[in-house]
């Protein structure tokens, strides 16, 4: 059985494989080339589709030798050794000390590793009432974030907020690092291939091209995504997806949502519509009133806000309280609020069967509010054991958040780091004669 996310390379250089061929390319052309801001990637481009499969496999697998990348990415020893060498030269990748192993007759083996301290991502987080900027390195370490409060939701205002955020941030980089570009996550309804906020709702957002005007204030090319999308795509890169062939982000906190990710792949479809669970019905469920009238919507039983409402209304959280204080009393054994908690995992857990046995992912990731309370994991657990048609096989198809405290510096960088490693040399500008005409 292989799980393992393919970063196999093109087929058009595959001098030396047989058995490997079997696994799908995540194509560069699909994945670069339909997105508000992408780079010219050409499709026949076969030598930079390559460069793209040996750096997602360092990226994926770790520092690798050539002959573990050139197993990995199904290219030849040949083609693996001459571009590592352009690579290593244009600093692209770099060698770390070798591991002397007996299986090599005592010639060391080099392991070839992304180096982390000449470039920098940055990712912009554009939340209700604040915006999150932060820097992150291409193996996913964030090297700093600054929270910045809105002066208003009008678009023009933020975007200049947010520029001026990104300005300072990246001010503060040392001479030896440069910014590749930035990804810019955002809540509400965003048509990723048109760079639009379609629908923002808290924002009062409609039809807002942010790709654009974002691009025409930062200086850098820019990869706008749905907020629970470029979760999904952080998961697949550095956080609980990285071996997965397919996965559903399942976001519950004050919004609900969910992204599937399939070969490497967002599944966006036309305007990039896909994901909404909001009014999504949780059988035998009853919340307060959604703002479509019914009462059993995910929104309306699952959120946040909504057991916070719900704590409100048993007598177990004040006007000046927030979810968190909820949480805080069930721990300190107030039962109303235990029950609501319960409640909610087993909400979440029947929206997960269902989002399971309609897509059959390899994994679920949970993410939001869920994740502060493991305490309840057992019970989305058991819900979904008993609700989907997998029974026991759900439970380990179920898994947390793998993005950690940085998660939103992170997945709001993840647009730009996916486009990124899709095709490298459409973002390292003078580094590409360097590679390919050597
Ligand atoms: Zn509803």
């Amino acid at each position: 059985m292989s799980s393992e996310r393919s970063v196999t390379a093109d087929a058009d250089t595959r001098t030396d494989t047989d058995t490997r061929t079997a696994d799908a390319d995540i194509p560069t052309e699909a994945r670069a080339g339909t997105r508000a801001g992408a780079p010219t990637a050409q499709p026949g481009d076969v030598g930079r589709r390559n460069v793209a499969a040996i750096m997602r496999t360092v990226l994926v697998h770790g520092p690798q030798p050539r002959a573990g990348i050139a197993e990995l990415t199904g290219l030849s020893a040949g083609t693996v050794t001459r571009l590592t060498a352009r690579l290593t030269s244009a600093g692209l990748l770099h060698e770390l000390p070798g591991v002397r192993g007996p299986a090599e007759g005592g010639r060391p083996r080099v392991p070839l590793d992304l180096p982390t301290e000449r470039t920098a991502v940055v990712g912009v987080h554009i939340g209700l009432l604040r915006t999150t900027v932060g820097l992150v390195d291409p193996r996913g370490g964030v090297l700093g974030q600054a929270v910045h409060a809105h002066r208003s939701s009008a678009p023009d205002v933020l975007v200049a907020q947010a520029a001026a955020a990104v300005a300072e941030l990246a001010g503060g980089l040392g001479a030896g690092r440069r910014v590749l570009g930035v990804g810019v996550g955002i809540g509400g309804w965003v048509d990723t291939e048109h760079g639009t906020v379609v629908a923002h709702q808290p924002l009062g957002w409609h039809d807002v091209p942010l790709h654009r005007l974002l691009s025409a204030e930062l200086g850098h090319p820019v990869r706008l995504e749905g907020t629970v999308r470029a979760m999904a795509l952080a998961e697949t890169w550095y956080g609980a997806a990285t071996r997965a062939r397919s996965a559903v982000e399942l976001f519950i906190g004050n919004v609900v949502g969910s992204a599937l990710v399939l070969d490497g792949r967002i599944h966006g479809g036309p305007r990039s519509a896909a994901g909404t669970l909001t009014h999504l019905p949780v059988a035998g469920a009853r919340g307060p009133r959604c703002d479509c009238g019914r009462y059993d919507c995910l929104q309306a039983v699952a959120t946040d806000a909504s057991v916070l409402a719900q704590a409100r209304a048993a007598g177990s959280a004040g006007p000046g309280d927030a979810f968190e204080d909820v949480i805080a009393r069930a721990r300190q054994g107030d039962r109303p609020a235990a029950h609501l908690l319960r409640r909610r995992a087993r909400h979440v857990g029947r929206a997960a069967a269902l989002v399971l046995d309609l897509l059959n992912p390899e994994l679920v990731v949970l993410a939001g509010g869920p994740l502060l309370t493991p305490e309840y994991l057992p019970d989305v657990r058991r819900e979904l054991v008993r609700r989907s048609q997998l029974g026991g096989e759900a439970a380990a198809r179920l898994v947390l958040s793998g993005l950690g405290p940085q998660a939103l510096v992170l997945s709001s960088a993840a647009p730009f780091l996916d486009a990124y490693f899709s095709d490298p040399l459409g973002y390292e500008r003078g580094v590409e004669r360097l590679v390919m005409d050597a």
